[in-house]
């Protein structure tokens, strides 16, 4: 039956479908299984794809009026999905940023000097909604025009009921008001200093208040922790997660990162978390405990990149046989939006293949928010998130890295990108 369409891309040097995993993510070699279609098409209508193909293939499917956008030579991609992002903070770090990578200073030493995180959550908290909600909008653009088109999004930079509060209401409404899209996250992430000599009392309030709260104003689909030297102990985190797990939200955790913390372990002994994240430290039996949970472990390449030197051995854990995922981690620490940038890491530092990366910013990112049904692959039925690079393949990103090699950017069908630049 021929197929009606809004527009069709056409002519795709590499149209990369990563087809077939929808239902579970990419593991092992299938880490490398792009499903390249030479001279690839995809057709849209009513913001769905409807026909992926040849060229040849789609148009002869095609009935009617359309739109053909020419991609000779291009690259076609789905949206890259991001899935960690510290998204809501005010006021940036770059001198502290400096310090870490020239002089060596520690992460850790920097918030005992009163920076890092401390004076992130001051700022952020003296900061109103609305000068809030325009400085965010700024990193969603930037996101946008270099080819992401859904993010996780965490709270965490005021750490009092109030703030977090206002910092998850302020990505419902980016979420309404901003093309992207985003899956909010209640990160206990901070702990401000007057309950640095009793956390176990904030970890209260979060549990009997906090979780309550925001569970019934139904503002966060996950919860997550800084699992951390210097922040959340095992058990607050425990606490804390079978908290968020009882009011009916799903659970990631953000750990090994700055040491061994055992975070790991824990979420194995948890249970399913969606995601587990950075495991820079980790030690290979408590990687290898993770198969068999429905987690994706997502890496982050860019706090080894600026300071803290090692990356996580992402050969080893996708030999191990678990999916993995990559993202910016954008923070008030360092901030870079570029998906693109994250797949150049993932080569050039972290030893995975161009194949792996880009599944990694795709399929799998998709499953470690639990949107792979709907996004991260270019199939028939799922939403018209499409990105035409300006670039010949996928081993680009690594060859010709720190630009934006974005073309278009399409939303659920609508053109939000064009010629690099957001239209819409
Ligand atoms: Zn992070």
């Amino acid at each position: 039956m021929p197929l009606d369409a809004d527009f069709v891309i056409v002519n795709s040097n590499e149209l990369v479908t990563i087809t077939g995993s929808s239902q579970i993510p990419r593991t092992k070699e299938k880490m490398n299984n792009l499903a390249i279609i030479t001279d690839g098409a995809v057709a849209v209508e009513d913001g769905k794809i409807v026909a992926v193909g040849t060229t040849d293939e789609v148009l002869k499917q095609l009935s009617g009026e359309y739109e053909i956008i020419d991609a000779k030579n291009k690259l076609v991609t789905p949206g890259l999905v991001d899935p960690h992002v510290h998204l809501v903070f005010s006021g940036t770090r770059e001198d502290e940023l400096e310090k870490m990578a020239v002089l060596g200073i520690s992460y850790l030493e920097i918030k005992e000097q009163g920076g890092g995180m401390n004076k992130s959550l001051k700022l952020t908290a003296d900061t109103s909604f609305e000068d809030q909600v325009k400085i965010t909008s700024k990193i969603l653009d930037k996101m946008l025009m270099h080819g992401t088109t859904t993010i996780e999004a965490k709270s965490g930079y005021e750490m009092s009921f109030e703030g977090e509060i206002k910092q998850l209401e302020i990505i419902k409404k980016l979420n309404e008001d901003h093309p992207l899209d985003l899956v909010p996250t209640f990160l206990a992430q901070g702990i401000p200093p007057e309950f640095e000599h009793n956390s176990d009392a904030l970890v209260d309030e979060i549990v009997e208040k906090w979780i309550p709260e925001i569970s019934k104003r139904n503002l966060a689909e996950y919860a997550d922790v800084f699992c951390e030297k210097g922040y959340y102990t095992l058990d607050q985190t425990r606490s804390i997660l079978m908290a968020a797990r009882d009011h009916g939200m799903k659970l990631r955790n953000h750990c090994d990162w700055l040491a061994h913390s055992g975070g790991t372990r824990l979420s194995v002994e948890i249970g399913n978390l969606v995601s587990v994240d950075h495991l820079i430290w980790t030690p290979k039996e408590e990687v290898e405990a993770l198969k068999g949970q429905d987690t994706v472990v997502v890496l982050l390449p860019t706090s080894p990149f600026c300071y803290v030197g090692t990356y996580a051995k992402a050969r080893e854990i996708i030999e191990t046989g678990l999916p993995v995922a990559i993202a910016t981690d954008v923070s008030a620490a360092n901030l870079c939006e570029s998906m693109q940038m994250m797949m150049t890491l993932a080569v050039l530092r972290m030893k995975m293949t161009a194949a792996e990366a880009l599944v990694a910013a795709t399929i799998n990112a998709a499953h470690s928010i639990d949107r792979a049904d709907r996004i991260g692959s270019l199939e028939v039925g799922k939403d018209a998130d499409i990105v035409i690079f300006d670039a010949p393949n996928h081993r680009f990103f690594a060859y010709n890295y720190g630009i934006n090699h974005v073309d278009k950017v399409y939303k659920k069908g609508i053109l939000v990108v064009d010629n690099g630049k957001r239209i819409r």
